[in-house]
């Protein structure tokens, strides 16, 4: 008795001074004392992405974070933002974070003219006058992707034009499928080309005893390494391009899969100038130069800039029987494809990374590829951990292996994009029976509760909205197949959205301060025109990004 009337004593006091609290606060309110903040958006619907998968109505923001979440009317009752935004009922979802991606080589590879989709020589050469305008004449002109297949000649081009429109600047463009180029003049000559040249497995083009400019095979690479490294000011230009397009698509943080430390400082650098703002998260390759810069300096951790992880490789790819299988290939008999290092290898930098702490990330897509590193890790990780090793891309998995992701808590990084693109040839490649085990999200995740996602972009397209498409629908742009490809495997909508955001975030050890929308986090966050959760599923490939921030900062706007 005597112990609850203390209890109830107390609960009136604590009342009695809520009470006061109130009052003051009410006091406060009625003097317009609202809080100053930066940044007010409400009338959204809010997908916060926390636990319970809760929304809200209003985002309060302040200094780079997330002040608080809740409803239009209570915020905008308590705060006074120098700037207010009524979304009008569009959605918000936390940034989106792409777990595994090429952001590096996507932004050099914008410095170079897409000539996909080209119609014929004229429209190429009218795009590469223009495309010139933005260099100066001693820096080459790179361009790829034309296919004479498109064109009503459907046959080779000379470099008569080139040379006649570029006689003094050297110009190298590539055939969609790296197998043929054509070059002017100028280039052939600064690579020592002359007619009549004989070399293995490749041909110099030559008609009435001239160069026609066209490299077959062996010889693409005699001109295009005599490419200089692009300078300085082009890489940053090419990075902010990229950056540009993330934005556009509601990124912001990109898992960077494999840079050398000297990309990383450059990287720094443009970041810490204010020029470059999208989140980085690099993994540094398997070099030894990259291990000893680690090793060295520890970790690198700024608002923008992770860096703990190193990306190792098991094997190569799938489509061109470089994967690493258990037993051959379906359609290649006596061929299992091969490891691209020893066991040994593997072994000794998972040692060493485990000894020091560092996060071991590695590319495998054939089972025995999988088996090999599941097994190497589980030697050192040994059992349940919170070290968060990764396994990308985890593409073909034997039906006893998937326990092993749970047993050594190893993170499968996955790309849903790749299920959709492969999906047509697959089977072909792994047999009926494989294939079960082979781009098995759903399972995967079953393992450990949760799953990063990501695009390998520029392998695949850029969009998380195809990501999230793939990954809960498992069609193509057409709606094929009907049923969706093995979609006992596919994401529901919210574990999607999670694999793109919170989940992300925790393969990179951010879970605390980005991947979802409460208070003290980073303002990342995206504007989108449609519901993910609720469109019809033709509709989520082409949902808009309205606006994106970061940090609190707006960094993109649909014009
Ligand atoms: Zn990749």
């Amino acid at each position: 008795m005597k112990n609850s009337n203390m209890v109830h004593q107390r609960e009136w006091i604590y009342g009695k001074k809520n009470i006061a609290l109130l009052i003051f606060s009410v006091t406060l309110i009625s003097c317009s004392q609202k809080k100053k903040i930066d940044l007010l958006v409400y009338n959204a619907v809010v997908y916060t992405v926390d636990s319970t998968f809760s929304r809200a109505e209003a985002l309060a923001i302040d200094k780079g974070r997330i002040l608080e979440v809740g409803t239009s009317a209570d915020l905008q009752g308590k705060y006074d933002a120098s700037n207010e935004m009524d979304v009008k009922g569009k959605f918000i979802y936390p940034g989106f974070i792409d777990a595994h991606a090429h952001f590096f080589g996507y932004g050099l590879g914008l410095r170079e003219l897409n000539l996909a989709g080209t119609e014929s020589w004229e429209d190429i050469m009218t795009r590469l006058n223009d495309f010139s305008k933005n260099f100066s004449k001693n820096e080459w002109l790179i361009g790829r992707g034309w296919d004479q297949n498109d064109w009503s000649s459907k046959e080779f081009p000379d470099n008569k034009k080139l040379n006649e429109e570029f006689p003094d600047q050297p110009v190298f463009l590539t055939r969609i499928d790296g197998h043929a180029a054509i070059a002017n003049q100028k280039a052939l000559e600064l690579a020592g080309i002359k007619a009549g040249d004989k070399l293995t497995g490749g041909e110099v083009e030559v008609k009435n005893g001239k160069l026609t400019g066209i490299l077959i095979d062996n010889a693409v690479d005699l001109v295009s390494s005599k490419i200089p490294p692009p300078s300085g000011r082009r890489i940053k230009e090419g990075l902010l391009n990229a950056q540009q397009n993330c934005f556009a698509v509601g990124l912001t943080t990109i898992d960077d899969c494999g840079l050398d430390y000297q990309a990383i400082l450059f990287i720094d650098s443009l970041q810490k100038r204010g020029d470059l703002k999208m989140r980085i998260y690099a993994m540094l390759s398997d070099n030894k130069p990259n291990y000893d810069f680690l090793f060295k300096n520890g970790k690198i951790k700024t608002d923008r800039l992770n860096v703990r992880a190193f990306k190792v490789y098991a094997d190569g790819a799938l489509g061109s029987r470089g994967a690493c299988l258990l037993a051959p290939y379906n359609d290649k008999p006596h061929w299992s494809g091969f490891l691209l290092s020893s066991q040994q290898h593997f072994d000794s930098i998972a040692q060493i990374l485990v000894l020091k702490g560092f996060q071991m990330c590695t590319h495998a897509i054939g089972d025995s590829g999988n088996r090999t590193m599941l097994k190497i890790y589980g030697k050192y990780l040994k059992g349940k951990n919170d070290l968060r090793w990764r396994i990308e891309h985890s593409q073909v998995i034997a039906e006893r292996d998937f326990r092993l992701f749970g047993e050594y808590s190893i993170i499968p990084s996955v790309q849903p994009t790749h299920a959709t693109s492969d999906m047509y040839w697959a089977a072909s490649r792994l047999g009926n029976e494989r294939i079960k085990g082979a781009y098995a999200y759903k399972q995967l995740l079953r393992q450990n509760g949760w799953i990063p996602l990501g695009t390998d972009f520029p392998v695949e397209d850029i969009s998380p909205f195809k990501t999230f498409y793939a990954a809960v629908v498992r069609k193509d742009a057409k709606g094929w197949p009907d049923n969706g490809f093995q979609f006992e495997n596919a994401l529901t909508r919210e574990e999607a959205i999670r694999g793109m955001t919170l989940w992300a975030a925790k393969s990179n050890f951010e879970e605390t301060e980005k991947g979802s929308l409460e208070k003290g986090k980073l303002a990342d966050f995206i504007i989108a025109d449609k519901d993910l959760m609720k469109a019809a599923a033709s509709e989520l490939p082409g949902i808009n990004v309205l606006a994106t921030f970061l940090g609190g900062e707006k960094v993109f706007e649909k014009k």
